[in-house]
């Protein structure tokens, strides 16, 4: 009988000293991601789902070519098992020197697996300049237009790429990351018939944009960009530039301007009130609002918003 209670109790031990150690693996296990903004994060987040931990540095409302590098950021880094950032000089401001200072040699670049810049991976850049850039022409990157995220076509690579760095990194979870993968691409595919069917009835649209931010985003949806409402990028917009824009706006019949939510909103404002064409602050990334907690919300708000003002205006 006492035997039996030893051989009882000694299970229940080894039972308990079995699924501590387990547990303490699959904490070890999860891989963890630093991200520049927050479209990687949530895509990420869907590939990776509880197998990854993602911290995205910088908020869906901040402008990501100016971000304050906080101290948190190195301790982020220091631990990051896979960097993810956007490249083209998007976050050439703040981040370099986060990544050389967190002494994490596993993220630096040189290292395709854990140091990811997403621009590889997308295939038809926009604004790619092969000629003489100097500070002149305003904020350029010579790579392309680094705000390419903005075409939701691209959401399919920037998950292949980081599905295929966490089968690298994980393999043994390589079939979760799969499924999951094949999942977000579907219900992706989907979703992009579906905004191009509620934008056929607006292409050719002349629109005017803030910054030059939209430029992927206008060409997928069909619209035309007649003008930026910045004389050149990251330059203000000047008295004589606005009053250019204004006549701009009314020669070429533009129905709608609109701008990234963490710009100025002064001047656009007035250059509705002036123009009497809508002026729509929209959100440019995942969480820039709330209620926009993926890649797919955020186009959902995108081309809902432009539609329902263009047909607001037509029904003028
Ligand atoms: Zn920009």
């Amino acid at each position: 009988m006492k035997k039996l209670k030893l051989l009882k109790q000694l299970t229940t031990i080894t039972i308990i000293l079995i699924s501590l150690i387990s547990f303490g693996h699959d904490a070890l296990a999860q891989v963890k991601i630093v991200t520049s903004t927050t479209d990687f994060a949530t895509i990420a987040k869907d590939i990776g789902g509880d197998k990854v931990e993602v911290v995205s540095l910088s908020k869906g409302y901040q402008d990501p070519h100016f971000v304050d590098a906080k101290p948190i950021f190195i301790t982020k880094l220091n631990q990051a098992g896979l960097m993810i950032y956007n490249g083209l000089e998007l976050e050439v401001g703040w981040l370099p020197i986060l990544i050389t200072g967190a002494r994490n040699s596993d993220i630096q670049a040189g290292n395709p697996t854990r140091h990811y810049n997403v621009s590889t991976s997308i295939k038809d850049k926009l604004e790619v300049h092969t000629g003489q850039v100097d500070r002149s022409m305003g904020d350029i990157h010579p790579g392309g237009n680094p705000h390419y995220m903005l075409d939701p076509r691209n959401g399919i690579p920037v998950a292949r790429g980081i599905a295929a760095r966490l089968i690298k990194i994980d393999p043994e979870n390589a079939a979760f990351y799969e499924e999951n993968f094949n999942n977000f691409v579907s219900e992706l595919k989907l979703k992009i018939s579906e905004w191009k069917t509620g934008l056929e009835p607006f292409q050719d649209t002349k629109v005017v944009t803030y910054h030059k931010l939209w430029v992927y985003f206008t060409k997928w949806a069909g619209f035309t960009e007649v003008g930026t409402i910045e004389p050149k990028p990251g330059i203000p917009p000047t008295p004589s530039h606005v009053a250019n824009i204004i006549k701009t706006i009314e020669n070429e019949d533009v129905k709608v301007i609109i701008a990234a939510n963490y710009y100025p909103q002064k001047t656009p404002s007035i250059i509705a009130e002036k123009t009497g064409v809508p002026f729509l602050s929209l959100p440019a990334m995942v969480e820039g609002r709330d209620g926009i907690n993926s890649y797919i919300e955020l186009f959902d708000a995108l081309v809902g918003e432009i539609t329902s003002a263009l047909k607001s205006k037509e029904g003028n």
